[in-house]
């Protein structure tokens, strides 16, 4: 491993988190009574919480670490209204099912935005579009239907952009050319994290940092959820828990498959090579198995880099050097550039690809964003507050009597590096042979 790619500066931590860190707070006690207990302060938990407290329904929400310690401050930023959902069902039929789902990822889109706006959030929300490149030739033609689903389902402004056009989009001869999907944005997660958590405060509701839930106990229609910190009473639960479920939610656990992402970020890049990476400042993935996503920084002087750099739980540092080398095949004039950030963060995965909320066992639940949640798990928080307070009479897509395990699985995901290296041969045959 090259130690000259890092920065004398470097961080194995968010380079979001020089803007926003999460910490403590004030580390409020675990009070004995509340109507509605949200295991999980991430977006999802908060954009919940937020949506009770609009309808006066009091809720206290627990998390095992520090607000935001999980995903929802560690993300890519990206957001998308719908792109990545279904990426098993897409290319596969227009079912009813299947607009309906892209109908309410779109909607996901639609609030996020407009949260943003009605909490005054500052974080960076650029509504710049998405590129998506294709591995290969054959992905690229695979992409005609996904335009056509994106626009029927999410109207979302998509289409195809050849490889002798790709460089409108980005400074690389790297992709076979790709989609352009224009209702797409990318914000910075720990400041919208941050606002999330302020409109959540504002709004008196109680958040237990620090306060790991060891067991839930139910009698008499109601929940007892013992915590490290003390014992609290709740009619309802709403687990909000997505890469980091435990054992605490044993049918829950068996149904997520955690999975660890990887980022880094450069240092500030000169002006003429920062501005040429990507010239329209949107958010880039690719459709390999071994997925790479990036970004500019809001202040665009900094390439974010991301991807599932291993299959398994490895250090920041230990990933890297291979993000970087990921990096520099995209962008060759990258070379020599040095890393200040590196970190790593879970996402949920799920045996049908699908995010999912619904009730199990009595407990509601948001859950298995599968790398995509930024907007996606904002919703399903508030669709799950929708619920509980029983207003209107709309029925979420995502709210599923089937959420799917596999008898053999019980939340040790022992096969992620068979499937990693699998990955590898597609990506390669798919590349060489197709
Ligand atoms: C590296 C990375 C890059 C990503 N990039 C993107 C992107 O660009 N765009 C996008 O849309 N999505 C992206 N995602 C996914 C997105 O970040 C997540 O979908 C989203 O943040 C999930 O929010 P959440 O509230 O459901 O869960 P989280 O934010 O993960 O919060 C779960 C919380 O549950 C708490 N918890 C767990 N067990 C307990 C317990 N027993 N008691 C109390 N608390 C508990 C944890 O401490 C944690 O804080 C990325 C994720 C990662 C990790």
């Amino acid at each position: 491993m090259s130690l000259s790619l890092f920065h004398p500066a470097f961080k194995p931590k968010p380079f979001w988190w020089e803007a926003f860190e999460p910490t403590p707070l004030e580390r409020a006690d675990v009070p004995a009574k509340t109507r509605v207990a949200i295991i999980g302060a991430g977006y999802a938990g908060l954009a919940c919480a937020l949506e009770l407290s609009k309808h006066q329904i009091e809720a206290v929400v627990l998390d095992a670490e520090m607000p935001g310690f999980g995903a929802s401050s560690r993300n890519g930023g990206m957001v998308s209204g719908g792109v990545s959902i279904g990426k098993r069902y897409s290319g596969k039929n227009t079912s009813e099912e299947l607009l309906a789902l892209y109908a309410d990822a779109a909607d996901s889109f639609t609030l996020i935005e407009n949260l943003i706006v009605e909490e005054k959030i500052e974080c960076e929300w650029k509504r710049t579009g998405r590129f998506a490149g294709a591995w290969c030739r054959q992905h690229y033609d695979a992409m005609q239907k996904k335009v056509e689903l994106l626009n029927e389902g999410a109207d979302a402004g998509a289409y195809l952009l050849p490889r002798e056009r790709q460089r409108e989009e980005i400074g690389s001869d790297y992709y076979y050319g790709g989609m352009v999907v224009m209702r797409s944005a990318h914000l910075h997660p720990a400041l919208y994290f941050k606002g999330l958590l302020e409109a959540v405060k504002r709004r008196g509701v109680t958040i237990c940092a620090k306060a790991p839930v060891r067991s839930l106990s139910q009698s008499n229609g109601h929940w007892t959820i013992d915590t490290t910190r003390g014992n609290l009473d709740a009619s309802e639960i709403v687990v909000c828990t997505n890469g980091y479920t435990g054992a605490v939610t044993p049918e829950l656990q068996r149904r997520v498959i955690p999975v660890g992402s990887y980022i880094i970020a450069t240092e500030e890049l000169p002006s003429e090579i920062a501005e040429s990476l990507i010239p329209k400042d949107k958010s880039i993935y690719d459709t390999r198995r071994v997925l790479t996503y990036y970004r500019m920084s809001g202040d665009r002087k900094r390439l974010i880099f991301g991807g599932r750099a291993k299959f398994g739980q490895y250090t920041p540092e230990e990933t890297a050097p291979l993000l970087y080398k990921f990096m520099c095949d995209r962008f060759p004039q990258l070379k020599g550039c040095r890393i200040t950030h590196a970190w790593t963060g879970n996402v949920a995965f799920t045996f049908d690809e699908m995010p999912h909320m619904g009730k199990l066992d009595g407990l509601h639940y948001a859950l298995g964003c599968n790398g995509s949640g930024v907007a996606m798990m904002t919703y399903l928080g508030t669709m799950n507050a929708l619920k509980i307070a029983g207003v209107g009479n709309y029925h979420c897509a995502f709210d599923r009597e089937e959420f799917p395990t596999n008898p053999l699985y019980h939340g040790n995901p022992w096969f992620i590096p068979l499937v990693g290296r699998y990955f590898r041969v597609r990506d390669w045959l798919d590349r060489h042979l197709s």
